[in-house]
């Protein structure tokens, strides 16, 4: 099969062409365009800048996707949407531009979940079996999933308040670091000393897969009040209260991370897998912690390269041909939905989806 994915769900506007069947395929091509320069003056992304962006770039991408493939409409077998969940402006940019080229062209269309995408990735890079292990980690998620087919997720817990990449940017932004803030935190820490400063691991004493990551910021800002003298932060300091916080975010992921594995071993997988997808996938830190656990456990550790690890049109591709290979279609009544629980991913959830 051949398909055409469009993503458009956050601050990406994104296209890919991805060839193959489920669990062997390649990507022809992949083009996103980030948003991050038009948002950069309002410290977030701001929804109706973003679904203009989309809209206005959807076209560009989609040719471009095409064309760095090598194949028009006609040579495509279906094409593949975010149908949610996400910002609901640019959810609906990329569901009507898939709908405006599956009804021109005679294409069959595919709702994808974004998340699902993510979580469906390292099929693509590595052709893992199911079932495997997700730890999803991103700028907005935090989960631990159970993945047992393309459609069969078991949200085994995650966050209860913030992501750890909203953490990373927060944090950035309270020690005037730049903006995404986990590249800029991640090369301080490796300045700092991680024993300095003793940041809280919430909910690492309650049992289960839940994580919490917004106190995090309340005691970095105390204690970064504490050691500044007249309003300055020293060099060292600043690299000490990075240092600090990462050490607490990787200490609390490795040890649900153990918690998550012991769950999924205790099915006795053939071929264990725990992998990784997300933005926050990127730290250096948080996978050298993610694959201790992995090896002490015997599991085989997973990461795709970052590049299809943050938002792309490639992963939503790829999620749909896993879906168009199992008979998943969707009709023009595919609706765009701002929020849709991976838990609740079954085909039928979708209008029109069977
Ligand atoms: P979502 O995909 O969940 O809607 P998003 O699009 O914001 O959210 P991604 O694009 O997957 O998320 O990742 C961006 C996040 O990853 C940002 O919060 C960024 O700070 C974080 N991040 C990127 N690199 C690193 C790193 N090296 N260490 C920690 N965090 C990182
Ligand atoms: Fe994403």
């Amino acid at each position: 099969f051949i398909l055409l994915g469009l993503e458009s769900s956050c601050d990406d506007t994104a296209a890919a062409v991805v060839r193959g069947v489920p669990g062997d395929a390649q990507v022809l091509s992949s083009v996103v365009m980030g948003q991050s320069s038009l948002h950069a003056d309002f410290g977030g992304v701001v929804p109706e800048i973003a679904a203009r962006a989309h809209a206005e770039r959807l076209d560009v991408v989609v040719r471009q996707a095409l064309a760095d493939a090598g194949v028009g409409l006609s040579g495509l077998d279906a094409v593949a949407v975010t149908a949610g969940p996400g910002l609901i402006g640019g959810v609906m940019s990329g569901v009507m531009c898939a709908k405006g080229i599956a009804a021109g062209s005679g294409l069959p269309l595919v709702g994808v979940n974004h998340l699902a995408g993510h979580a469906l990735t390292p099929r693509l890079t590595d052709g893992i079996g199911f079932p495997f292990l997700m730890l999803l980690v991103s700028g907005g998620h935090c989960q631990f999933l159970l993945v047992r087919g393309p459609d069969d997720f078991t949200r085994l817990g995650g966050t209860i308040d913030d992501a750890p990449g909203e953490a990373f940017d927060k944090t950035a932004r309270l020690l005037a670091l730049p903006q995404p803030g986990g590249p800029s935190v991640e090369a301080e820490a490796l300045k700092g000393d991680p024993a300095r400063f003793r940041f809280p691991r919430p909910l690492l004493d309650r049992d289960g897969c839940d994580m919490s990551f917004s106190g995090l910021k309340t005691a970095l800002l105390r204690t970064r009040d504490e050691v500044m003298e007249g309003n300055r932060l020293t060099l060292q300091d600043r690299a000490d209260l990075c240092a600090g916080f990462q050490r607490a975010v990787v200490e609390v992921l490795a040890e649900k991370t153990r918690r998550a594995l012991a769950v999924y071993l205790a099915d006795a997988p053939a071929d264990p897998v725990i992998a990784v997808a997300g933005g926050v996938a990127a730290n250096r830190a948080i996978r050298a912690g993610l694959e201790t656990v992995a090896a002490e456990n015997g599991v085989r550790f997973v990461a795709p390269p970052l590049s299809l690890c943050t938002d792309n049109g490639a992963m939503i591709a790829y999620a749909g041909l896993e879906r168009f290979a199992g008979g998943a279609r969707d009709g023009m009544d595919l609706s765009a939905r701002p929020r849709w629980p991976l838990d609740q991913t079954n085909a039928g959830m979708l209008g029109g989806g069977k």
